[in-house]
Parts: C-alpha cells; sequence; structure tokens
C-alpha cells in the first residue's frame, strides 16, 4: 500500500503513519520527493485497508498497489482451473450448457424439462426449488419437495444438477440430496455469511454476479468461497442493471474476458436472466460463446406460457434444441466444442 502525504504534512504526521504500518506488522519504505513524501507500506498489504490511513492528519490519500484477491487471481496460478462436476469438466475445452426451468414446478414439467435438455444436448440440469422473488406474494419455489423432483428428473437422464441456496440452513439438506452444484444468486453475491458457509464445503459453486456488482466486488465476493478453502468456484454473468428499460438487464460481454484474464477459475454466462426475453436469449448466447465463456445456464420449459416464474424468458426444449446446433458452430469455430 502506498500512502501519499500531504504537501505540508510535517515529520510527526509522517511518523505516526510509520507507525501505524508497523504496528501492523509490515515494514515502510519512505519516499521523500520535492513536493511530498510517500509511505510505502511493504509486506501483505491485504491486512490494511485505505480507511485506516485516509483519516489520519496529513494523509492526501491511500492506496493499495496489489489486488486485492489472491485465490482466484490468475496471477497466483497461471493455469485455468477445470472443474469437475460429477465427472462433467467445466472450465475446459467443451463449452458446457446447464439448462433447466427456472423453478421447479411439478414432476411432468421436471421430467418433460429433463428429456428436453437432454435431447439438445445439456450436459447439467438446472431448476429452482427456492425462488428469490421480489414480492413475498409471488410462488416461492416448492422447497425440499422440489430438490426430490429435481434430483429424480435430472438423475432419470444421466444429469448433475445446479440449484440455488438462498438460506444456509438449508445447507445440510442440500448435500443430502447430493446437489451437484450450488447457485449463489444474484441478490446473494454479498451475503458474506452465506459465502463462507459455502467456502467450507468442497461442493461446485456458482456465484451469478450481483446485479449492480463490480468485477472487483465479484471477484472478492468468490475469495470469501476460495478463502474457506473451496476452490471450485464458477463465475456466472447474468446481466447487470444500467439506465436501459428495452430489456431486463444488460449482458455484460465484456465482463467475459476481462475475468478470464483476471481469474483461472471457468467464466459462464446466463443469458436467460439477461435479456429477459426467450427472443434474446439465441443472440445471447451465441455472443456469450463467441466471446470465451466456459458454458451457458439457459432456462427452458416444456410450455412457456404455463411456467410459474420467468415464463417470458424460456425457450421451449425445441428451440433449445435448434439453439444447441447454432451454438456448436460457433464453438468449433473458435476451437472448442459444446
Ligand atoms: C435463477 O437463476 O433462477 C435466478 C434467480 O437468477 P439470478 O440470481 O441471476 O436472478
Ligand atoms: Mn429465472
Amino acid at each position: 500500500m502506498i500512502i501519499v502525504m500531504q504537501p505540508d504534512a510535517g515529520a510527526d504526521q509522517i511518523e505516526a503513519v510509520e507507525a501505524k504500518i508497523r504496528a501492523h506488522g509490515l515494514a515502510v519504505h519512505v519516499s521523500r520527493g520535492t513536493e511530498r513524501t510517500l509511505i510505502g507500506a511493504i509486506g501483505d498489504e491485504r491486512t490494511l485497508e485505505p480507511e485506516m490511513f485516509d483519516p489520519m492528519p496529513g494523509v492526501e490519500k491511500s492506496m493499495h498497489i496489489v489486488k486485492q484477491y489472491k485465490m482466484v487471481a490468475r496471477e497466483w496460478h497461471k493455469a485455468n482451473t477445470v472443474i469437475d462436476v460429477a465427472g462433467i469438466p467445466i472450465g475446459g475445452s467443451t463449452v458446457q450448457v446447464i439448462a433447466g426451468p427456472c423453478s421447479v414446478e411439478t414432476m411432468p414439467q421436471m421430467e418433460a424439462a429433463a428429456a428436453g435438455a437432454r435431447a439438445g444436448g445439456a450436459r447439467l440440469m438446472r431448476g429452482g426449488a427456492f425462488k428469490p422473488r421480489t414480492s413475498p406474494y409471488a410462488f416461492q419455489g416448492r422447497g425440499v419437495e422440489g430438490l426430490e423432483m429435481l434430483r429424480s428428473s435430472a438423475d432419470a437422464h444421466g444429469l448433475p444438477i445446479v440449484t440455488e441456496l438462498m438460506d444456509v440452513r438449508m445447507l445440510e439438506t442440500f448435500l443430502q440430496y447430493d446437489v451437484d452444484v450450488i447457485q449463489i444468486g444474484t441478490r446473494n453475491m454479498q451475503n458474506f455469511d452465506l459465502l463462507k458457509e459455502v467456502g467450507r464445503i468442497k461442493k461446485p459453486v456458482i456465484l451469478k454476479r450481483g446485479m449492480s456488482a463490480t468485477i472487483n466486488e465479484w471477484l472478492m465476493a468468490a475469495e470469501y468461497i476460495a478463502a474457506g478453502g473451496n476452490h471450485n468456484i464458477i463465475f456466472c454473468e447474468r446481466g447487470i442493471r444500467t439506465f436501459e428499460t428495452a430489456y431486463r438487464n444488460v449482458l455484460d460481454v465484456t465482463a467475459i474476458p476481462v475475468l478470464k484474464r483476471e481469474t483461472h477459475l471457468p467464466v459462464i454466462v446466463d443469458p436467460s436472466h439477461a435479456g429477459g426475453k426467450a427472443w434474446m436469449v439465441p443472440a445471447l448466447s451465441c455472443a456469450a460463446v463467441a466471446a470465451g465463456a466456459d458454458g451457458l445456464l439457459i432456462e427452458i420449459h416444456p410450455n412457456p406460457c404455463e411456467a410459474l416464474c420467468d415464463a417470458d424468458q424460456a425457450l421451449t426444449p425445441a428451440e433449445f434444441a435448434t439453439l444447441m446446433e447454432k451454438l456448436g458452430a460457433i464453438a468449433r469455430a473458435i476451437g472448442r466444442d459444446i
């Protein structure tokens, strides 16, 4: 960390900053320029925060010089991490597609969705049993019964399952149902206690981007999980909030190459929650694969008009199968497969 002193900072103020750095176990390097003094903190500066120094008399500003994330950073781990989800590699040369309904509703719906996901070429199945809804009066999900339906319909087609964990009290139940990938939704990206809990286990985690989170905040959220010992983290870009109202969210395609540069962990894209309309899903999926996404999370429903949640953005199984063919061509054009 570097602390820049004000031009008129006195010797006592400089010494106070030096003392604070030493008190945290770091060494000090002082550089006296013609106009101002710069104080460098030498050592693991992750224990220091700018707010420790900014209010001190004589300090103009202070800043980190290294990134605050470490375990998730490519700087520390050059090779791509490939995460094994029940035998399906995520982050390797194959673009993995996860498909399924927004929410688990009924057994016939889940059977048809699983069959459609499998037939279209998805390698994993999604389905929300616990739904984060804006309105408390809206359908909240089938709960544990939903986990049961997801597990059995997906098992029948050999698909590992992905589902959202909202409440840490359900973690044990998720483990009992052997949920293959735990999804942390956009609204919980910075629920640090939840992140710490999924950090304690080894199950792969899909960490969705908070709807207004910066890339740095997102990486730091992942660092919470990694710091607990769970390095099986998959980033999922799902669109961010902007001033635009013509679609649900803006798919931040730029985030894909930026994240691939910053982290060794896999990056997938959810085109369904980004656009919010089924007709936008193919274009956004193509863009995501072309930009280097390691996978897609796509909502499909056997009868979208009847869906209890996100009806307007679900593809039918037939639309999904058509899209998968197109995505195959894009993946091959960039040296991958799907
Ligand atoms: C979902 O995947 O069903 C979901 C609620 O997504 P998000 O957290 O991105 O809104
Ligand atoms: Mn949804």
